[in-house]
């Protein structure tokens, strides 16, 4: 994908989504980092209705080191792999709590220590919480990044490898949001929907959707060629 392609790619999820944010409820760094690493493998819907039970008891590493693993599994119950979850978050509750003194660490190494935190969270509160430029490359934004051709890759590292040298620096702090949500509403994993997609002439996809005839009205494709990016 040309540089400017990329670049008007960007500037039209920005356009569309100025201040995206997480659809995960939280209202602490520490509450993030325990809704970020519970939505592995369950949707963010499931992870807030375990939360809004859970956080009113235990929000914090010492109130969840109190609750216990057995404690904390009926609140947890909606949520995909809740036994291991339910451990790796009282281990993480402690090891916050031990090294580093109850606070949610800044640094990726500490961070992907944690029990149950991968690059995949990690990536995500350094960006969200410490402002780094960081790209989380999930299940939808490495299915964005190849269809597009923004940045094809394997591998989500090889996908987070080719954001970092391919998205403008001006939208790196929030290139996660909108690949993610562009991907979870508009360019989904069965049924893209290319016909009304706002990147559709940016778009290296043969989307079939968005060429047939019947979803174009005489000179619409002009317009869309023509549009400012
Ligand atoms: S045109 Fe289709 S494949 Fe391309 S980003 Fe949009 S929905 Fe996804």
């Amino acid at each position: 994908m040309h540089p400017a392609t990329r670049h008007a790619l960007y500037r039209r999820l920005r356009d569309a989504t100025p201040h995206p944010r997480s659809e995960l409820e939280y209202s602490s760094p520490f509450e993030l980092l325990v809704a970020v690493m519970l939505s592995a493998h369950t949707t963010d819907k499931s992870v807030n209705a375990a939360t809004r039970k859970l956080f009113p008891v235990a929000n914090t590493p010492q109130a969840l080191v109190e609750l216990g693993v057995e404690g904390v599994k009926p609140y947890l119950r909606t949520v995909g792999l809740y036994n291991a979850k339910s451990k790796h978050l009282i281990g993480l509750s402690g090891q916050i709590l031990q090294r580093h003194g109850g606070q949610v660490p800044r640094e990726r190494a500490a961070l992907e220590a944690l029990p149950g935190v991968g690059r995949k969270t990690a990536n995500i509160i350094l960006n969200i919480v410490f402002g780094e430029a960081e790209i989380a490359v999930d299940t939808h934004i490495f299915r964005v990044a190849n269809r597009t051709g923004l940045a094809p890759g394997r591998t989500p590292l090889a996908v987070e490898q080719a954001l970092r040298r391919n998205t403008p620096e001006a939208f790196q702090h929030d290139a996660h949001h909108w690949l993610l949500l562009h991907g979870r509403y508009v360019c989904t994993a069965r049924a893209p929907q290319c016909g009304t997609c706002l990147l559709a002439d940016l778009c290296e996809y043969p989307h079939p959707n968005a060429a047939a005839p019947t979803t174009r009205r005489a000179g619409t494709r002009g317009a869309r060629r023509r549009r400012t990016a």
